[in-house]
């Protein structure tokens, strides 16, 4: 075999995977058997159905050499969770594929820290993985259950329906910006934040999933993201764009450049989603109890494309303004 895959070992008592990813204690009884053997398994619930997602960060294609290990670690596992949340699923297990150039034990440190952090606040037990050497590259595969027939598609939005965002968007591609113009001072960690520790939207996720007819999560902006919605639904929108609620962050910016952001960016990780507007008041008094604000965006049409009143038009090239 010329394509033989290397294995890492950090020394002969401990491995790196007992060192930083073994033995922890289940959060789940449902976890029957976890990392340590040759597979794991796992008991879904009786009228549930498993949920999977997964997603590759590169070095160099997606995060800079040098970045925050443990930054990148919430990271991964948040954009994850975040495909999870636009299901309405509830996360539960994950398996993490890790390619390093090096066994660099404060960067294993750092990173695992940051990975059960936030595993931890979603009680999703780590059931196995692979470590192998070679450029630095990290996989993440989440696994989430969801009642039978309880998910929520990109499919499923209705003329007539409001289309709704959750808080607000820009901050993720406004930290970009900052960060690729070199734009330096006290202020700079702050504003990383969103694009570097992005709050997947479970909780939203679980609630809009009795109500929602169509969701998505917004990695790659508005624009795109509920493009998808509309194409899988065979529908148009009606977009309003003085509705669209732009990220605080922003508020200096002249206004153009602040709908670019919001709409085009991408990497916000909110929820977009549509809803008969009967149940509008009902989701938005639910999502504030939960400390989730809502937007209400605009409307779902019959007939096709993405429309808009005003000036403003994407500068993206290749988007598909039809
Ligand atoms: P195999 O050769 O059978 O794939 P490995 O030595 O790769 O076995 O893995 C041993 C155990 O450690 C398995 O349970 C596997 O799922 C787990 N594992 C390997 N790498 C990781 C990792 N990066 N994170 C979590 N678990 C891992
Ligand atoms: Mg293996």
């Amino acid at each position: 075999m010329t394509n033989r895959k290397s294995s890492i070992k950090v020394d002969t008592e401990f491995s790196l995977i007992e060192r930083y990813f073994a033995g922890r204690d289940s959060y789940h009884s449902d976890t029957l058997l976890s990392v340590g053997d040759d597979a794991a398994l796992l008991q879904i619930p009786q009228n549930h159905q498993l949920v999977l997602s997964v997603d590759t960060l590169v070095e160099g294609t997606h995060f800079l050499k040098g970045a925050d290990p443990e930054a990148l670690a919430h990271k991964l596992l948040a954009v994850n969770l975040s495909d999870l949340a636009a299901m309405g699923a509830e996360p539960r297990w994950a398996t993490l594929a890790l390619t390093l150039p090096e066994v660099d034990s404060q960067w294993l440190d750092h990173f695992s820290r940051g990975l059960f952090l936030l595993a931890e606040r979603y009680q999703i037990d780590l059931v196995g993985g692979d470590t192998t050497r070679g450029p630095l590259t990290l996989t993440l595969q989440i696994h989430g259950i969801i009642p039978l027939s309880a998910e929520v598609r990109r499919r499923g939005a209705k003329p007539g329906e409001q289309i709704c965002v959750t808080n607000s968007l820009g901050a993720a591609g406004f930290a970009l910006q900052q960060l690729l113009e070199g734009e330096g001072g006290a202020s700079v960690a702050v504003l990383q934040q969103p694009l570097d520790r992005p709050t997947p939207q479970i909780e939203a996720g679980l609630l809009l999933r009795n109500h929602a007819t169509a969701m998505i999560d917004i990695s790659d902006g508005l624009l795109a993201d509920l493009g998808h919605i509309l194409e899988q639904s065979g529908v148009g929108a009606w977009l309003e764009l003085d509705a669209i609620p732009i990220h605080p962050y922003l508020l200096d910016l002249p206004r153009v450049q602040q709908l670019t952001l919001a709409l085009t960016a991408g990497e916000d990780y909110q929820l977009c989603f549509t809803l008969s507007p009967e149940r509008l008041e009902e989701v938005a008094n639910g999502l504030a109890e939960i400390g989730c604000e809502m937007s209400v965006v605009g409307e779902i049409r019959s007939q096709s494309g993405l429309h808009w009143e005003g000036e403003w038009r994407p500068e993206k090239e290749g988007f598909q303004h039809f």
